[in-house]
């Protein structure tokens, strides 16, 4: 699947709700912090924000109950889940791959951020299951697209990362290409995609974006090409309004 650009970064065919995959434009009407880029406030078209404090964890924070603030005051996580319309999740990457989920039939979006560390550990897969154990969602209705990052061609990594994918990931082969004894290029995207698909998701509601960041310097921040945290794309998605409501 071709993603399409829009004038707050790229969207995918498999989500059919407002959603974006930023650049390093920050998209339209949100302020970030200059730091990390937590978003502190956003445009009227998206009345309510939720991000995170992002550690390179697993932890799946859940939002079901209806949203009162403008910005929630961020907890500490890398995957954010809602059944709350007009609540748009926010994630922000600068290599690591954004990832957002929906299950149209439950009415249940979810945003990820996944570095090495929360890619391996399963966030995707434990993103999925939070959706069917506290919403009730179905894999056989979710879709899964999953956004630009560092990509193959750019992204070595060493023994730290090669051992726990081996121990955690059986089919690590068709994810690392090892080029010495103790370094391979690690494809983190596919890695995320079998995984979704492993997860019961059909194969046709599974996209998968080809940007690297590390390449396209013309569209992205990369942290490992900079070296340092210049900024961040933000990704979200947002349920939108009950009919007649919004
Ligand atoms: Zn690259």
């Amino acid at each position: 699947m071709h993603p399409v650009m829009s004038k707050n970064g790229f969207t995918s065919a498999v989500i059919p709700i407002p959603h974006f995959f930023g650049t390093r434009q920050v998209p339209e009407g949100f302020q970030t912090s200059i730091q990390l880029g937590e978003v502190t406030t956003g445009p009227p078209s998206f009345p309510f924000i939720a991000n995170l404090k992002q550690i390179h964890s697993t932890r799946v924070v859940i939002f079901d109950s209806p949203v009162k603030t403008g910005v929630i005051p961020e907890g500490e996580g890398d995957a954010l889940v809602t059944n709350q319309p007009q609540l748009l999740l926010v994630v922000r990457t600068a290599d690591c791959v954004p990832v957002l989920l929906i299950d149209h039939n439950t009415r249940v979006v979810g945003a990820i951020h996944a570095g090495w560390r929360g890619a391996v550990g399963g966030i995707v897969p434990k993103t999925i299951q939070a959706c069917v154990e506290h919403f009730g969602s179905d894999v056989a209705h979710m879709h899964v697209a999953i956004g630009p990052s560092i990509g193959p061609c750019c992204y070595e990594v060493d023994a730290q990362v090669i051992e726990p994918l081996k121990i955690g990931y059986p089919d690590w082969l068709g994810v690392l290409q090892e080029t010495t004894a103790e370094k391979g290029m690690l494809d983190l995207k596919k890695l995320i995609w079998h995984q979704s698909l492993a997860s019961g998701i059909p194969e046709q509601q599974v996209d998968r974006m080809e940007h690297c960041t590390y390449c396209r310097d013309d569209l992205f921040f990369s942290y490992r090409r900079e070296g340092q945290v210049n900024g961040t794309m933000m990704t979200g998605v947002m349920l939108p309004g009950d009919k007649g409501r919004n």
